[in-house]
């Protein structure tokens, strides 16, 4: 068997067993990554030296006993984590030669626990976008089907684990970039609770919204992975406080007992005809397994894309001001005076995508609209909180589309930014409301595309999520396919 087609487990095993040395394993992928990434462009950095310095140090730890589950595993992380001596873009033009001095926590945690970094992930301009199309470095194109588009804003972290260019990848997710692109590559992408895994060196977009995760194959393999990055970190405030579970040891294959709640809101008379067969196929086999369907509803499902596209914004407005051609990033050319080489610095350096969500945020938080905006979405984003939170008081876990519909073409939105936003239309809540939500493959379309379903889950739950899943994938074949390359 293909080396890069294993499971974490799988690969687990064989490097156990020494069927394969991490450096060999290393190597498959880096080749992978020189034949497949100028095609599909998922990766901006590929960082062989430092892959390969990890994987002999990964090999030692196999011979002296103590390596980990990740130990060895080749890993792909989206370009705004920051790592220590390597080029963080995020996507911009702005940090195009940007190299932190130090290391977010969740790299940190990776590389201790063994793992290889191979590079940095394509990723739409500071992770504002559902379509990989806002990145400096060029889009990012769909393995399925390279004419199309593969989500976003972690599209390059998609895109390499499904052409199998790493064995896992880490996105984040604001309103939907880890659920949103895993939908539409056909992959499992968990967006834990806000606070569950550190934001230290994330580089903020929106902050009261933005969270970590993994995309991987399975269920089994996430859970792997957040065992390893979450929990709470002194470096972040928001961090939670609370015991991180073994979500390996709660996965099950029954799920009797396990209350599903359906939302009306989220089946709207525009859902594409085969997402919603899929999602009727889906609760079938949930049923099989034990589950039953309930029907709810989260009343303020409709207020989601304008409370995000006031709050997010807000705090990007915010959170990119820091970037003014004097600290880091990038600077202008021959400035005239100090409002030259700001206006410069961030007319060169923002593309229109980021450009128009500063506007807009600065706008909302303008003393004159404070109230009418600001402080009305905030009020909105309790409302559908508490949506969440009755609901839960009937049903253990949510089901719902993660997208519209499949992965659309390249250049299809891109110049329309209200049907851009509303392709997140059934994840962004999730956020706003600070719950946990992952998205698994449960069928294909006409076209062979993936088809995602959402599962969402009361704060901490994430055993929950990942137990159903991975009920789901025991009894299905969908999280199995891969594109052909
Ligand atoms: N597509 C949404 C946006 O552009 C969400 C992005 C994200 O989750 N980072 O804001």
């Amino acid at each position: 068997m293909d080396p890069t087609q294993l499971s974490l487990v799988q690969a687990h095993a064989w490097l156990s067993s020494r069927q394969i040395s991490a450096r060999e394993l290393t190597a498959a992928f880096l080749e992978r990554i020189d034949r497949l990434n100028p095609r599909i462009n998922a990766y901006i950095t590929v960082d062989r030296e430092g892959a390969m310095a990890a994987a002999q140090r990964a090999d030692d730890r196999f011979r002296n006993g103590t390596a980990t589950p990740l130990t060895g595993i080749p890993i792909g992380v989206k370009d705004l984590f920051c790592t220590e001596n390597l080029t963080t873009t995020c996507g911009s033009k702005m940090l195009a030669r940007f190299r932190p001095p130090y290391e977010s926590t969740v790299t940190r945690k990776l590389k201790e626990a063994g793992a290889v970094i191979l590079g940095k992930t394509n990723m739409d301009e500071f992770a504002m976008g559902s379509s990989n199309e806002t990145s400096f470095f060029g889009p990012v194109r769909n393995p399925w089907d390279t004419e199309r588009i593969p989500g976003g804003s972690s599209g390059g972290s998609a895109a390499a684990l499904a052409a199998r260019m790493a064995m896992a990848t880490i996105g984040s997710d604001t309103g939907g970039s880890i659920r949103q692109p895993a939908a539409l590559t056909g992959l499992t992408g968990l967006k834990p609770t806000y606070g569950r895994i550190s934001r230290f060196g994330m580089i903020a977009f929106a902050s009261s919204l933005d969270q970590a995760g993994p995309m991987t194959w399975t269920a089994e393999d996430a859970a792997i992975m957040l065992r390893v990055l979450a929990g709470h970190d002194p470096k972040d405030s928001t961090s939670i406080q609370a015991e991180v579970p073994d979500y390996v040891n709660t996965l099950v294959n029954r799920l009797d007992g396990l209350r599903i709640g359906i939302p009306e809101e989220y089946f709207p008379d525009s859902l594409d005809r085969e997402t919603r067969h899929a999602l009727e196929e889906a609760q079938q086999v949930l049923r099989d397994l034990g589950a039953s369907m309930v029907s709810v509803s989260l009343p303020h499902t409709r207020y989601a894309i304008p409370t995000y596209y006031i709050i997010a914004p807000a705090e990007a407005s915010s959170n990119l001001a820091r970037y003014d051609g004097i600290r880091f990033g990038y600077r202008c050319e021959d400035p005239k005076d100090l409002k030259d080489l700001y206006t410069r610095t961030r007319s060169e350096g923002f593309g229109a995508e980021v450009k128009r969500r500063i506007m807009l945020g600065t706008y909302v938080l303008s003393s004159g609209y404070y109230d009418a905006y600001y402080r009305k979405a905030q009020k909105v984003r309790r409302l559908i909180a508490r949506d969440f939170q009755d609901v839960y008081t009937g049903v253990d876990l949510l089901l719902t589309p993660t997208t519209p519909g499949t992965a659309f073409p390249l250049g299809e939105k891109k110049d329309d930014p209200v049907a851009m936003y509303l392709s997140d239309i059934f994840t962004i809540n999730v956020n706003l409301a600070g719950l946990p939500g992952l998205s698994l493959p449960c069928g294909r379309d006409h076209q062979g595309l993936p088809i995602g379903m959402q599962l969402i889950a009361p704060v901490l739950k994430e055993e929950r999520l990942l137990a159903a899943a991975h009920a789901f994938q025991s009894a299905t074949p969908w999280h199995q396919r891969k594109p052909e390359l």
